[in-house]
């Protein structure tokens, strides 16, 4: 039997390098070829992307499934159907659930939970806190590993976290046996907590506004960003770093680069989109906004760190909580839950800073697609539209305004940290593997659609082309 054909017809390839005016031939999962639009190729299926641009499908590697443990919150369905929804046809999930992911028998008891519901492709990374599951736990598939360095109370669960220089070291050179990547979310705890009190004890008040300025304090993140790079300089450990947006980050960062450190950063919009304003009318849902927005130096380092690659991606951390559990965060900051759902609203968001020229459309389409593949090593099968790539797309109506509405949503807490802002550019059709998975304002597929995405060991790649950073130029392990 023959596999079917689809062709999208009329649309605007948009890919890191630039955009063309080319159609796209699809036969079964695959990307068959890059047709003249005048090509007479005929198809089983045509969709029209006429005035639309087409996007490799996002890949995202900072998602909060919520599932083991706290599924009122989020699951591997709703949290899969808000990503496709958001033009997302892969994402990679997080070991802060309950129970944390941190040996063999919990990875695949995930596992098989998200076999049955999950309908993007999905990876998962684990926690590294037990060393001796760390070998183990990449025999078993893991896609990666992930630690915290904040901790306190849920989701920052002070059983991930590591900050200790010894076993930062250990930890670190397990991981790099296993070559596979490590996320961490850097963090000087204990630094930030003194810096909090010494604010309270001036006479602010021990609140969400308080709380956000320390949090967001360059020095918090910078001095954990040092550290976490010397450890790595040490052991060659492949590292990303997310919440990047502290100038004092980006200046280490871009020099390890610079020195051949395999080093990839992260960033995700809530630090640079949530105001001083939102946290006024909205609360803890937009926490840890407004310290950096109100900042115009700390903004345009944001920007020039995205526009020159310092920042390589841009992940969602897509932390849906529900508007009950926020008010702990209102009543308590050091313990309370903190995190937003992004999905539905992310390509939208980073589509109006390009529309109002913050940024180059082929800087945003790499951070959301080629850069995260090369991180997991599935570039170019995904990440790309290329002649034999997977089939995922996002059809993209560029001029669309739009304001995203709380109790709107395909995520199970069904509210958005950028309710009734005027957005411009929106995900309209995502396909995965050559099959639509959204379209029509609708969830097209069943559940347990999306495939497991294991890990794959790399390296370095010693002779890394000019102009690709070290972190992204990797090498399959031999
Ligand atoms: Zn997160």
């Amino acid at each position: 039997m023959s596999e079917k054909t689809v062709r999208i017809r009329g649309g605007r390839i948009q890919t890191p390098s630039g955009g063309a005016e080319n159609d796209l031939l699809i036969r079964g999962e695959k990307v068959a070829a890059l047709l003249d639009p005048s090509s007479r190729i005929s198809a089983d299926r045509e969709i029209d992307a006429a005035g639309k641009w087409v996007l490799p499908g996002l890949i995202d590697l900072h998602a909060h499934t919520r599932s083991p443990g706290y599924e009122e919150k989020e699951d591997f369905l709703t949290s899969s159907r808000a990503a496709a929804a958001g033009g997302y046809t892969t994402f990679v999930d997080m070991p802060n659930v309950e129970p944390p992911t941190v040996t063999v028998e919990l990875f695949e008891n995930k596992r098989a939970v998200a076999d049955r519901l999950c309908i993007v492709d999905w990876g998962h990374f684990v926690a590294p806190t037990r060393l001796d599951e760390i070998p183990k736990l990449a025999a078993a598939g893991a896609t990666g590993f992930k630690f915290f360095q904040v901790t306190g109370g849920y989701p920052h669960d002070p059983r991930l976290a590591i900050a200790d220089p010894a076993r930062l070291l250990e930890t670190f050179s397990a991981i790099a046996e296993t070559g596979l990547p490590c996320v961490v979310h850097p963090f000087a705890q204990t630094l930030f907590e003194s810096l909090y009190h010494q604010e309270v004890a001036k006479g602010r008040p021990g609140d969400i506004h308080t709380f956000s300025d320390v949090y967001t304090r360059d020095i918090v993140w910078r001095l954990a960003v040092a550290i976490l790079l010397e450890v790595q300089r040490e052991t060659g450990m492949r590292m990303q770093v997310v919440h990047t947006h502290a100038p004092g980050s980006f200046r280490l960062l871009a020099q390890a680069k610079a020195d051949g450190v395999p080093v990839t950063v992260a960033t995700d919009p809530k630090y640079f989109h949530l105001t001083e304003e939102d946290i006024r009318g909205q609360g803890a849902r937009a926490i840890p906004g407004g310290a950096v927005t109100r900042d115009p130096d700390r903004m345009a380092a944001i920007w020039e760190a995205l526009d020159t690659g310092v920042i390589d991606i841009i992940d969602s951390d897509h932390a849906p909580h529900l508007l009950d559990d926020l008010t702990l965060m209102e009543e308590d900051p050091l313990i309370g839950p903190f995190g937003s759902p992004h999905y539905e609203d992310l390509l939208s968001l980073m589509l109006t800073d390009v529309a109002e020229g913050n940024l180059r459309l082929g800087r945003l389409v790499h951070a959301l697609t080629e850069a995260p593949a090369r991180v997991l090593g599935i570039y170019p099968r995904k990440g790309a539209l290329l002649p034999g790539s997977d089939a995922d797309l996002v059809l993209v109506d560029p001029g669309l305004v739009h304001q995203p509405q709380d109790g709107q949503m395909e995520c199970k807490s069904n509210w958005t940290p950028y309710h009734g802002r005027d957005l411009v550019g929106k995900p309209v059709l995502t396909m995965l593997r050559g099959t639509v998975i959204f379209g029509d304002g609708q969830v097209a597929v069943e559940p347990g659609y999306g495939r497991y995405i294991s890990g794959i060991p790399q390296e370095p790649d010693r002779s890394h082309p000019a102009g690709m950073h070290p972190g992204l130029s990797l090498s399959p392990r031999s």
